[in-house]
């Protein structure tokens, strides 16, 4: 009898691919002290805790988990490969640092065909317990408000790359099947007047207005 998986919400589903580079992953730009330690993306965790502990994590997470994002893409196959670091900075901010990678395929909004998004995505954000405390956070930090613990992990990660994916996605012109008979003048004010509704990518709009 074959064993049928059923996929839940809440269940991470790791791709067989483990361990990835942490070096290829991060890039330039990453100064980590440390490459060791790193352990797999567990489903929650308590992110106070884990920054106290410097906690490292590495993990390909399946596109297919991320169940906000799916009405975006043409396609749900692949992985994010998902890097995320807990610390605690140089005045005790508990921050969280990430950086996602992965290739989704989205819908051309100028002549609906597939096209490729390659996503590189790198956030930092402060770990707090309240909205009371975003007005005492520095400005170069973005807030992650976390109430209560354990935290699912994985609403972090999805909400990036909401956040990270354009709201209007198009071919470049010369790429584009389409010819390009609405601008983006035009196409912003379809979007902001409403007509666009029925787009999915119309919860990205919401997303951004909420942050
Ligand atoms: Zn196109």
């Amino acid at each position: 009898m074959p064993y049928i998986n059923k996929e839940k919400d809440y269940v991470i589903e790791f791709a067989i691919k483990w361990p990835i580079s942490f070096d290829s992953l991060w890039g330039r730009g990453y100064n980590s002290p440390l490459m060791s330690g790193q352990q797999r993306l567990p489903i929650e965790l308590d992110p106070f805790r884990m920054a106290e502990q410097g906690r490292q994590f590495s993990s390909p997470v399946r596109i297919k988990q991320f169940k906000r994002l799916l009405p975006l893409l043409e396609s749900d196959e692949g992985n994010v490969d998902v890097e995320l670091q807990f610390e605690v900075d140089e005045i005790g901010m508990r921050i969280l640092r990430g950086h996602l990678k992965a290739n989704l395929i989205l819908q051309c909004q100028r002549c609906l065909a597939k096209m490729d998004y390659p996503l590189e995505s790198d956030f930092h954000l402060a770990i707090i317990q309240s909205d009371g405390e975003v007005e005492r956070l520095p400005e170069t930090y973005e807030p992650l408000v976390v109430e209560s613990t354990p935290m699912h992990v994985l609403d972090v990660i999805e909400d990036e790359i909401l956040l990270s994916i354009p709201q209007v996605p198009m071919h470049g012109e010369n790429d584009c099947i389409a010819q390009p008979t609405k601008d983006k003048t035009e196409l912003a004010e379809q979007h902001a007047n409403g007509e666009t509704k029925e787009n999915p990518f119309a919860v990205l709009e919401k997303l951004k207005k909420d942050h």
